[in-house]
């Protein structure tokens, strides 16, 4: 039998324990650290963000498996041993759940709902202008498991969508831009802009003081990344001087957000507490068991983080 060691949160529920173990019979799953007793019994493990030095004495480790899609805490981590495969999470649930967000908030704007409502409050009727979708672009910063999805979804709807990644793509009605060179050209251009970069060393900061000042003037910008690849002072002075029309925050530099943080009470910011998709342990089973059977019949796995690129 296959050994995975669970290397998670003492809170996690026991649902959460349980719908994992439905998803991987053929496994014995241990709680590190009291159900682990001889570390060589251990093939694989699973976890969320492991303890620094605590995954890198297990003799016949195999693969990690992140229950995440973001891995940026597991690249900062120098005592991860290097030479065990580092694989995270994509699941069309988990692309679906994101891209219900990014579309709530992208047709919010587009249909002046927080206008409607001030309206409402003082009994108004005085309809506002309304856009086509096809009149609006909505770039899409990282083409990968999660943005390529809620890219196509935003495409169904009528929008513009163009894209912006690494490398050059090739989907369907998706403008592709890429690289560095081409950032300012995808930027001009992107009406809303939605970042689902991963954080690295390129990323970091990457919506900027003069990124932001490249954007349409009146943009949106929602941020489903991570925290730290946005400015927080520069997006609250876009917002201040009129450059941005409104953000949407779902990732931040610190989490939770602090109490004194002026993000919580900006008239143009909407939090939300990092929740526009989550992992349900339903997810995991299945990738988990194709990657356990890619290795063991010597494939390599899928999802395998490039630690040189950090993700
Ligand atoms: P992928 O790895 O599938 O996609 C990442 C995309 O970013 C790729 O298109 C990649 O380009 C692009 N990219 C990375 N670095 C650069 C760069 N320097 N310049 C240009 N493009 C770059 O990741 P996912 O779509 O699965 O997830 C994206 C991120 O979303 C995660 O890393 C995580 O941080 C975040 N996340 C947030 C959640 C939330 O609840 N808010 C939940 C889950 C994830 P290329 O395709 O060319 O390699």
């Amino acid at each position: 039998m296959t050994v995975i060691a669970l290397h998670l949160p003492d809170m996690i529920p026991q649902w959460w324990l349980d719908t994992l173990a439905e998803g991987l019979p053929e496994c014995i799953l241990k709680r590190w650290p009291k159900e682990i007793g001889d570390k060589s019994e251990v093939d694989y493990v699973i976890t969320l963000k492991p303890e620094p030095n605590s995954l890198s004495d297990y003799p016949s480790l195999k693969a990690i498996f992140a229950t995440s899609a973001g891995v940026d805490h597991f690249i900062e981590d120098n005592t991860l041993p290097v030479s065990i495969p580092l694989c995270r999470l994509t699941n069309p649930e988990l692309s679906a759940r994101m891209s219900e967000y990014v579309l709530l908030h992208v047709l919010r704007f587009h249909r002046h709902l927080a206008e409607y409502q001030n309206l409402q409050s003082e009994k108004k009727w005085s309809p506002i202008q309304q856009k086509a979708a096809s009149d609006s672009t909505v770039g899409i910063m990282g083409l990968g498991a999660l943005g390529l999805d809620a890219a196509q979804k935003l495409r169904t709807v009528g929008f513009k969508v163009h894209s912006w990644s690494q490398s050059q793509k090739h989907e369907e009605g998706i403008k592709s831009y890429f690289g560095d060179d081409q950032l300012s050209g995808f930027l001009n251009t992107s009406d809303y802009l939605v970042c689902f970069l991963p954080l690295t060393d390129k990323t970091r900061g990457i919506l900027n003081r003069k990124t932001l000042a490249e954007l349409p003037d009146g943009a949106i910008v929602i941020n489903v990344g991570r925290g730290a690849c946005l400015v927080e002072t520069d997006i609250i002075t876009a917002l201040d001087d009129g450059k941005l029309a409104g953000a949407v925050l779902d990732v931040f530099g610190t989490e939770p957000l602090p109490a004194e943080h002026p993000f919580w009470k900006h008239p143009k910011v909407t939090v939300t507490p990092h929740v526009s998709t989550v992992t349900h342990p339903r997810m995991l089973g299945p990738y988990i068991r194709e990657n356990i059977a890619r290795i063991e019949g010597g494939q390599i796995p899928l999802n395998v983080i490039d630690r040189l690129n950090g993700y």
